[in-house]
């Protein structure tokens, strides 16, 4: 019965605790857009931003 933990795993690992430059809170932003340098949307102020 590990098919549901293991999607959790996929799901938590892909993706990355990632800093908003403008409100500097903290979310969990998708890894492979933070990989790709795409726009994130930041959850607490709702900016957008693109990680450096
Ligand atoms: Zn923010």
């Amino acid at each position: 019965m590990s098919y549901f933990s293991d999607i959790l795993s996929k799901v938590t690992s892909n993706q990355k605790n990632t800093q908003c430059p403008i409100c500097h809170k903290f979310a969990r932003q998708d890894a492979h857009k933070v990989a790709k340098g795409l726009a994130m949307l930041c959850p607490h102020c709702h900016a957008l931003f693109v990680k450096p």
